[in-house]
This record gives C-alpha cells, sequence and structure tokens, in this order.
C-alpha cells in the first residue's frame, strides 16, 4: 500500500503562531516569578542568577492600566511582570489534544464576553480567528494584559470590513455566520455586512434590479472568510453578477488554505482512501473533507488515530492522507506510522 501524506497538511502559519504564543506566555508564566511583586522583570534579581535577565514579550503586548512601578512601565512597557493567570479567548485551536496539553500547562479558555466581564487579573491571548473589536476595549477596561495573536490574514480582512463600511459600502460576506472568525468580522463593521454561507444562500439574495434605487446600492464589496471554500466563492461571484450586483470581489481566502484545498483535491484524485485528520469543529477540516469526499468516496474524517475504521480487507492501494490547519505534527505522524505499519 502506497501512503502519500500532503505537504501542506498540519498547522499553518496563524495557527502555529498563535499556539507558540500561548506556549511561550504560559512557560513564561509558569517558571518563578521573574521579579519581586510590583518591580520590573529583572531587575531585582542577583547579578548571578540566570533569572536576573529581563524577559521580554516580543509580539504586541498591552499592560493595561497596571498602577504600580509607573516609571519603569513607561521605560519599556513590555516587561512582565509577576506570575498572572493565561487565558485565551475560546479555545486557541479547533483540536482537542493541543487544548489538553495546554490546559496541563495551566492555560484557561474563556467561553463568552460575560466570563471576560468576570476576570480581575491575568493575560487574555486573542486567538488566530480574532475577536469583535469591543472585545479589546473589555480587556483594556478590566486592567487585563492583551496579548494578539489575530492572524495578519484575518487582520487584513477586519480591517477592509472597517474601512468599507465605514464609508458607507456595501459588504458581503462569504462564510458561516456562526463561526467565531466571521463573528469577529462583523464586530468592526460600521454598518451591515450580509453573510453568504453558500451558493445557495447567494441564490436567495434579492436580484439587483429589485433593490430602491437610491437607497439601495448595486455596488457591493464581497470579501471571503479565510478558510472559505474556493470553489463555492467563484460560484458566489457568478451568482450576485447575474443578479444584477456589480461586484467589487477582494479574495480574502488564505492562501495556506487554497494550497492545502488545492492540493487535497489533486492527492483525494488519485488515492483509493482519504484520510482527512482534525478537530470535529474545525470548519478548514470540514472544507477539506467535503473537498476530498467529492474526488474520493472512501474518505475519513478523523480527529486521531482511534477513529480510524480502516477494514484491512478492503481493495486498496493508495491512501491519500491530509490534515486540518489546527492539527498538530504529533497526530498527523501518528496516524501516518499507524497506516504504514498496519495495512
Ligand atoms: S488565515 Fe490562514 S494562516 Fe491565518 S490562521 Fe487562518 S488558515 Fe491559518
Amino acid at each position: 500500500m502506497k501512503v502519500e501524506l500532503a505537504k501542506t497538511a498540519g498547522f499553518c502559519f496563524g495557527v502555529q503562531r498563535a499556539v507558540d504564543m500561548v506556549l511561550r506566555i504560559a512557560e513564561e508564566e509558569a517558571a518563578e516569578p521573574l521579579k519581586e511583586p510590583n518591580c520590573p522583570a529583572g531587575y531585582s534579581q542577583s547579578q548571578n542568577s540566570e533569572r536576573s535577565k529581563p524577559t521580554l514579550i516580543k509580539e504586541p503586548i498591552f499592560p493595561a492600566g497596571s498602577p504600580s512601578c509607573q516609571n519603569s512601565e513607561q521605560q519599556n512597557p513590555t516587561l512582565l511582570k509577576e506570575r498572572r493567570t493565561v487565558y485565551t479567548f475560546g479555545p486557541v485551536v479547533h483540536n482537542e489534544s493541543v487544548i489538553r496539553k495546554l490546559s496541563e500547562k495551566g492555560v484557561k479558555v474563556i467561553g463568552s464576553e460575560e466570563e471576560l466581564d468576570s476576570l480581575r487579573e491575568g493575560i487574555v491571548v486573542i486567538r488566530a480567528h480574532g475577536v469583535p473589536e469591543r472585545v479589546y476595549q473589555k480587556i483594556r477596561d478590566r486592567g487585563l494584559v492583551l496579548l494578539d495573536a489575530t492572524c495578519p490574514f484575518v487582520q487584513k480582512i477586519q480591517r477592509i470590513v472597517r474601512e468599507r463600511t465605514g464609508r458607507g459600502e456595501k459588504v458581503f460576506l462569504a462564510g458561516s455566520v456562526s463561526h467565531p472568525e466571521v463573528q469577529g468580522i462583523i464586530g468592526w463593521a460600521r454598518g451591515d455586512v450580509t453573510v453568504i454561507s453558500d451558493p445557495e444562500n447567494a441564490k436567495s439574495l434579492p436580484d439587483a434590479g429589485d433593490l430602491v434605487p437610491g437607497e439601495q446600492s448595486r455596488d457591493v464589496v464581497l470579501l471571503a472568510q479565510t478558510t472559505f471554500n474556493a470553489d463555492n466563492f467563484k460560484q458566489i461571484i457568478a451568482i450576485l453578477e447575474k443578479k444584477g450586483y456589480h461586484v467589487h470581489v477582494i479574495n480574502t481566502i488564505c492562501s495556506a488554505t487554497l494550497e492545502r484545498q488545492a492540493e487535497a483535491e489533486i492527492l483525494a484524485g488519485r488515492s483509493d482512501a482519504m484520510l482527512v485528520i482534525g478537530g470535529s469543529s474545525s470548519s478548514n477540516t470540514k472544507k477539506l473533507f467535503e473537498i476530498c469526499k467529492a474526488k474520493c468516496q472512501n474518505t475519513q474524517l478523523i480527529q486521531t488515530v482511534k477513529d480510524l475504521k480502516f477494514n484491512s480487507d478492503e481493495a486498496i492501494r493508495n491512501v491519500g492522507i491530509t490534515a486540518g490547519a489546527s492539527t498538530p505534527k504529533e497526530i498527523i505522524e501518528e496516524v501516518l506510522t499507524y497506516v504504514r505499519t498496519k495495512f
């Protein structure tokens, strides 16, 4: 049996960056306090100690309104304080094993804005999907430390939505309305954003000819959730144009997603069985599954090797394996080794 692993399988740039950020800050905070409380990190320690070196967080971090050590903070606002609880706003990645690993390091997940409202101290990491603008304000208002791991590709969409809706332009966003990334993007808008889930949904929109002239514009800006299915996006463009809209397309599907989807489609097309590894709530994993299933009927979506349902009697010669952007390397390797050795 030939087993082929997609080159693009596993963590994308944005997820890797976010997970690394959380791990690093969790490890920093789990270590002995780097300084006596309320003094700049390291400066009160012995010069012989390893810990005498000031520890810096190089990613953007904003100590919000801490009253102590004002002068030192003004000179260097990135200095670590004493040990604090690290929270992520929502799971940092849609993968249970990663969340478990982070939880073992003391990282807690905030599930809602209400939970955030009850926090009194700590570091809040904003995950790669991003959050609505108001969440940043809440974190600062509560005097919490903000560590922003929003993927730069998501930030770009948030910026466009804020600017375009701010100018009164009509914005359509291809994506899943319940997905946190989409909820976060909508939370940067200065006006209405219409979310289009799929081509069928696009068909149900009014024809541009039926809009009230002078009140409703035919001109629309069309963006996409970063993990949106590229084929569905093309279909939505065609449907909107057919309905008479003047569509200004800004393709914001992330290149990591496009490459992953394109490679998965080709791989599924030449495989007798296809495995897509990823979390059950990972949107990009589900899309990979749909793409692979369309090319290879024998496609399975699995979270770990335990979900595999291969029958060694099946006449399978080529197995393709891909994985969502939130699937860690260890899980992919475990599946790869299992398939290579057991079948
Ligand atoms: S936008 Fe792309 S690189 Fe960023 S987190 Fe999403 S899939 Fe990963």
